[in-house]
């Protein structure tokens, strides 16, 4: 039988609501075989996770998911396979969470001129001291009963034109693939369909990852469509991308999207995990 396979999470070490040691035994119990923990621009996590991986005897793939500034807006890419201690790697990833860190304070400060006073604080505390994401503005921001819930929050105050919003000035493409490759990993473009590019801008995203050596992008993901999946399963054949699939799984919160209940890969993918020493 395969390997069930979900190459795309998060933990407390970024945005997550579970401990890495609890995301890894509830991944087994769903029966996931090989999981990729990918907290956003940390590998904090990945420690705990390995131990309780063996602990649990599921297969654990380190990775990350990195901040991307391309075209303007913000696009994910997945490393799986990353070596944490590559120094590379971990001076990339730092220099993000420092802008992480005054983009907090900044959103804060505008939340404030708009009449929410305290949000930076109250995401600080909802982060346990770890890295600020605007999940966690998002949280704090539902408690204090501004919003329905996180999208309405998003919707309303942290996205684009809203009063919340700041501009992202994460790691250039090409920058992040060199990071990646210094660890190691593999580089995966995360829930394509997600940035609602148009084809023309999504192919010239696709072109210029594969032309910095990207291998692989996340055609299967717990944001996607069926029809977005056949879609980007046709982008990857184009491209001579491998095919990955990941939950995207945040927390039982939010339970439309569950670990180890992906579909399978459309047909004629060329599944990641068939190839990684290929990739690698
Ligand atoms: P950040 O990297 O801090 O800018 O936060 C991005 C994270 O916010 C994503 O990884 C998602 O977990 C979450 N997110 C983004 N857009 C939305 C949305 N519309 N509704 C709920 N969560 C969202
Ligand atoms: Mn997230
Ligand atoms: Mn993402
Ligand atoms: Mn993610």
């Amino acid at each position: 039988m395969p390997m069930n396979h979900d190459l795309h999470s998060h933990s407390t070490a970024s945005d997550g609501t579970l401990s890495p040691a609890e995301l890894v035994a509830r991944a087994a119990a769903a029966g996931v075989g090989v999981l990729a923990l990918t907290d956003h621009d940390t590998t904090a996590g990945l420690a705990e996770a390995a131990r309780a991986a063996a602990a649990q005897g599921i297969e654990l793939v380190p990775g990350v998911e990195i901040s991307v500034t391309w075209g303007g807006g913000t696009v994910h890419v997945l490393g799986l396979g990353v070596d944490a201690d590559d120094p590379i790697l971990a001076a990339g990833l730092a220099g993000l969470r420092e802008f992480r860190g005054w983009r907090a304070r900044e959103i804060g400060a505008r939340l404030a001129r708009a009449g929410i006073p305290g949000a930076y604080e109250g995401a600080l505390a909802l982060s346990n001291g770890r890295l600020v994401s605007r999940t966690h503005f998002a949280r704090f921001l539902v408690a204090q009963g501004h919003a329905r819930d996180e999208r309405a929050v998003f919707r309303s105050y942290l996205v684009s034109g809203k009063p919340g919003h700041v501009p992202g000035r994460w790691a250039p493409l090409e920058e992040a693939l060199a990071w990646i490759a210094a660890a190691g990993g593999i580089a995966v473009i995360a829930h394509p369909a997600r940035y609602r590019l148009t084809r023309t801008r999504l192919r010239r995203l696709l072109g210029a990852f594969k032309e910095a050596g990207g291998q692989a992008l996340e055609v299967v993901s717990g944001s996607h469509s069926r029809d977005d999946c056949l879609a980007m399963a046709r982008h990857a054949r184009d491209f001579g991308l491998l095919a990955s699939a990941g939950s995207d799984f945040h927390g039982p919160e939010h339970p439309w999207i569950a670990l180890g209940r992906l579909p399978e890969l459309p047909e004629g993918c060329r599944p990641l995990w068939e190839h990684w020493p290929e990739a690698a």
